[in-house]
């Protein structure tokens, strides 16, 4: 067995030694898990749960290549990269070789939060300037420079006052943010909130050096996930030419989202288009498959200035062989096994299981995500898109009372976040969500929540019956479903134009 202590003993143990404010998942009947294959999990009783939490184990848990690179470097040798190594040059020139070449310089360090503080660092010796522009809850990691700039965690404190350098800027959501599908150019508003806090920066004499997304998806892809924002090269561009013009740097933090995951692309940044090269990119967990390790990757003119600090840069472990061993067979399982292929086939499969269930149950209110990165917002109503956050709740740990592992994210916890290993299948998928559909219809049972009947459409001569959800959703997403206003039966075209609270293109 890989226990050392029953499991009642690790709990007490755990209480006693390991700070309180270190949470476990499923707090009220934690697990204990004591190994890992690919994406499955194994308890103390050899109990296999379905792994749909961790991104970290990229290639799959304990993937034997990953496992062998790092055994056999650890026997051979293990030192600070003081001494030359081919694995850091190696590893370097393989990870530079999915970046546009703009992105060359390369610095090695141990964990997604010790990444961005020194991309923090590193913009603020090239601008010359502090303030930093960051995204309504994002999250960049547990150090104090960015908790500082992550609303994510400084909401959480009640007496938080939000540093004078820091500005936030709303996220581009379409579901709940200011501007939504409804509005004629979403993007430019985003955009010009932006730009306003910029110019309010300056009024005030700040300088505006930095703006932080958490990687187009992660708090643009985690955002995307936890909340619905723009189509990707919609929500970047602009800001980003409102940064450099105020003489900032874009540093995209692709420290959940990166190595393939999006599916279309290897970085989440490149969903903005072949034009768009953020100044700094950082990123973590999956670079190491678990194993501690991340990277800041930068231009030679931003490098070149933060030498011209005068400060050596030098981290204990950043860089080491094993790190670059183990980060070198990532790159290669993920090129061996086609997963991000994996990513965009089952990725898109699970996205269509998902919608599926948004047709049948009134709960899922709103589907989206790229790739192996996919979100299911629940809503008690999808009128007043009520958060239906205890529901979340519910399904997750029944979930794990079915040995699926799931978790609940966003700014209300009420958005299902699907981030598995990329090696998950279309038998994993379908697994989940039927266990999901069974869950929903207990408790939309329970709730007495029913799907509205049909809506009985009609345009011209042609009649069609589309579900409720369905219209609503040509509503909200301004789809050209009818070539003339319909004429609705069901429900008054004026009564689900407010219900939907949009001014749509039929008026
Ligand atoms: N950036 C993002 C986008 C993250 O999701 C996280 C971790 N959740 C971090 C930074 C911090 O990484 P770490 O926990 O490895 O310090």
């Amino acid at each position: 067995t890989a226990e050392t202590f029953r499991k009642e003993k690790t709990i007490d143990l755990r209480k006693k030694h390991i700070g309180p404010s270190c949470k476990v998942f499923f707090s009220h009947d934690p697990i204990k898990i004591v190994r890992a294959k690919g994406q499955y999990m194994y308890d103390e009783n050899g109990e296999r749960y379905l792994d749909c939490i961790n991104n970290v184990a990229h290639v799959g848990h304990s993937h034997p290549m990953v496992v062998k690179a790092g055994a056999e470097q650890m026997e051979l040798l293990n030192t600070n990269s003081r001494f030359l190594h081919d694995n850091l040059v190696q590893y370097a020139q393989r990870l530079q070789a999915t970046l546009p070449e703009k992105l060359s310089v390369c610095y090695f360090v141990n964990s997604g939060s010790e990444a961005n503080d020194l991309a923090l660092r590193l913009a603020w010796e090239y601008t010359g300037h502090e303030d930093v522009i960051t995204l309504d809850n994002a999250y960049h990691g547990h150090v104090s420079s960015l908790i500082n700039i992550s609303p994510y965690k400084f909401h959480q404190l009640a007496n938080a006052e939000q540093s004078k350098s820091v500005h936030v800027a709303q996220s581009p959501d379409l579901y709940r943010g200011s501007y939504r599908q409804d509005h004629p150019d979403p993007a430019t508003a985003y955009a010009d909130d932006v730009n306003n806090l910029i110019q309010k920066a300056h009024e005030k004499g700040h300088k505006v050096q930095n703006i932080f997304f958490f990687n187009i998806l992660a708090e643009k892809l985690q955002q995307c996930v936890c909340v619905r924002v723009l189509p990707y090269h919609c929500t970047v561009p602009l800001p980003h030419r409102h940064v450099h013009q105020a003489g900032g740097l874009f540093i995209a933090d692709e420290v959940q989202v990166g190595f393939g995951r999006v599916g279309t692309h290897f970085w989440a940044f490149q969903l903005q288009g072949e034009d768009f090269v953020p100044d700094i990119v950082t990123m973590g967990k999956p670079i190491g498959n678990g194993h501690p390790m991340s990277c800041v990757v930068t231009t030679r003119e931003v490098a070149e200035a933060f030498k011209n600090s005068g400060m050596e840069y030098f981290n204990t472990f950043g860089g080491n062989p094993v790190s670059c061993a183990i980060g070198l067979a990532v790159l290669d399982v993920i090129e061996k096994e086609d997963l991000q292929g994996n990513a965009l086939r089952v990725g898109g499969y699970l996205t269509r299981l998902l919608e599926q269930q948004k047709e049948k149950h009134p709960l899922v209110g709103d589907i989206r995500g790229r790739g192996l990165f996919v979100g299911a917002e629940l809503v008690r109503d999808r009128v007043k898109l009520t958060p239906a956050t205890a529901e979340a709740q519910d399904i997750i740990y029944k979930l794990k009372e079915q040995h699926i592992l799931l978790s609940a994210d966003g700014p209300h916890r009420n958005v299902l976040k699907f981030k598995p290993p990329m090696c998950f299948s279309e038998e994993d998928a379908d697994m989940v969500v039927e266990k999901i559909d069974l869950i929903l219809t207990d408790i939309e049972k329970a709730l007495g929540l029913q799907m509205p009947s049909t809506v009985h459409t009609e345009n011209g001569s042609r009649k069609r019956n589309v579900s409720l959800a369905q219209f609503i959703q040509a509503l909200q997403w301004g789809k050209k479903v009818f070539s003339q206003p319909p004429i609705v039966q069901v429900l008054s075209l004026k009564k689900m134009r407010e219900a939907c609270n949009f001014h749509h293109r039929y008026t």
